[in-house]
């Protein structure tokens, strides 16, 4: 399905692309090849006076002075002296011109009849058809340049050649990086729907076990099989509240009330709320507080206090009894951190970026019932739906600290 979308979109995008690129390209060559047009037109105008100007001073005119001239300009010269051609008209490199000039000639010399008052010789140039430039001088002796586009449509053409290469080889650079482009586009969406897929496969995959235990108690009726019903009802009931809760933290459609909470207060209260499920799982469990005040950030307190259980269960769980477990407030220039640190069996530094994937668990959790591998990821949800972040770090002597910065500017900027 992405490949084809895949493919879709760099077709669209190289479409789009392309096409602006082919009408730039077009108009660009337009106003190149009118320019060009101009530059030809007013260099044979200066060509023909030039040669015009430079005839009149000669005394004699000789054939190798002519070619001399022909040569330098890329021109043919035709001459009649007296309405005679002269045999000049009549060399190699004339005869395809030849009936063209004469045509011209006499079409000149018709015109110049009709004017044949005016005292003032014939000058004049223009465009002739697409066989070039003319020019006409003259009264007794008549000067015909002709300039054969044959080398301005050369030129012309190899210029269109080159645009039609270089926007070929710009398609071909813009169609690859459509192809890129898109790709890169659509890599967080391919990865997104993977993780979905993965997410629903590990809660079907969690939610089977309780279903058949429960199917088979209802069917074998074991001893306290009630109680077995129960406890999997309840275990697939606290599943399904997580993940609808980290569903609706992903999605942002969890809602959240905050209000000021005063860090100090919020984890003493929390502190005296866990303390005896704490020391009833035999662990050492304290609280260490600051000694200046503390500001107050805003919050949601419920989702807080869930985080913070949900970390310290998990200190509970992967601490071995007699083991230490301390709950810790610090105050930064800009944030305040809620830490759980213990000194249990810590995590490998290989594992500490996938433990906070969706249903990760450690080998060692897997035996765990009441662990689904959600705890961390919800905690992750909720810190960041609060501006802040959680980071893992080691505790100084083995063991894990989890510690959960909030910014206290967010105070400022959500009320
Ligand atoms: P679980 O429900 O398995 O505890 P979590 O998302 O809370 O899921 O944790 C994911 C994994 O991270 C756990 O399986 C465990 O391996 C590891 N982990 C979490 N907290 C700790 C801790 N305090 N000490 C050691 N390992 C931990």
């Amino acid at each position: 399905m992405f490949q084809k979308l895949h493919y879709e979109l760099t077709g669209l995008c190289a479409l789009i692309t392309v096409g602006i690129l082919t009408a730039f390209t077009l108009l660009y060559l337009n106003i190149s090849e009118h320019t060009l047009w101009e530059n030809h037109t007013l260099s044979f105008q200066h060509d023909f006076d030039t040669i015009c100007s430079s005839l009149e001073q000669q005394q004699t005119i000789t054939y190798q002075y002519l070619l001399r001239m022909e040569q330098n300009n890329g021109y043919l010269l035709f001459l009649w002296d007296n309405e005679q051609p002269l045999s000049f008209n009549l060399l190699e490199s004339h005869l395809p011109y030849s009936a063209l000039a004469d045509s011209l000639y006499a079409s000149y010399a018709k015109q110049n009849a009709m004017t044949s008052t005016a005292e003032a010789s014939f000058h004049e140039y223009e465009l002739h058809s697409e066989k070039g430039f003319v020019g006409i001088s003259g009264k007794g002796l008549v000067l015909l340049v002709l300039a054969p586009n044959t080398a301005f449509h050369r030129q012309l053409l190899s210029q269109r050649l080159l645009f039609l290469l270089l926007a070929c080889i710009a398609s071909v650079i813009l169609i690859l990086f459509a192809f890129l482009f898109t790709g890169k586009l659509l890599r967080p969406l391919q990865e997104n729907q993977k993780r979905q897929l993965q997410f629903v496969a590990n809660a079907s995959h969690e939610l089977r076990t309780p279903l058949a235990v429960i199917l088979s108690s209802i069917t074998i009726k074991p001893p306290r099989y009630e109680q077995t019903i129960e406890q999997e009802a309840k275990r697939m009931g606290r599943l399904v509240d997580d993940m609808l809760l980290l569903t609706g933290l992903e999605t942002g459609k969890s809602d959240l009330s905050y209000s000021s909470i005063s860090p100090d207060t919020f984890l003493l209260n929390f502190y005296e709320q866990t303390e005896v499920f704490v020391r009833q799982s035999n662990h050492f469990y304290s609280l260490e507080l600051p000694d200046t005040s503390v500001p107050t950030f805003l919050g949601d307190s419920e989702k807080v206090k869930q985080l913070l259980l949900n970390l310290l269960q998990n200190a509970v769980s992967y601490t071995p009894e007699k083991g230490r477990i301390v709950l810790r407030l610090s105050v930064l220039p800009k944030e305040i951190c809620f830490a759980v640190v213990d000194n249990g069996m810590g995590i490998a530094s290989e594992k500490r970026d996938a433990i906070f994937e969706r249903f990760y668990r450690a080998d060692s959790s897997h035996h765990m019932k009441e662990h689904f591998g959600l705890g961390l990821c919800i905690a992750k949800e909720i810190v960041q739906s609060h501006r802040g972040r959680l980071v893992l770090s080691e505790t100084p002597g083995g063991g894990s600290t989890f510690s959960c910065y909030f910014p206290i500017a967010s105070v400022a900027e959500k009320s």
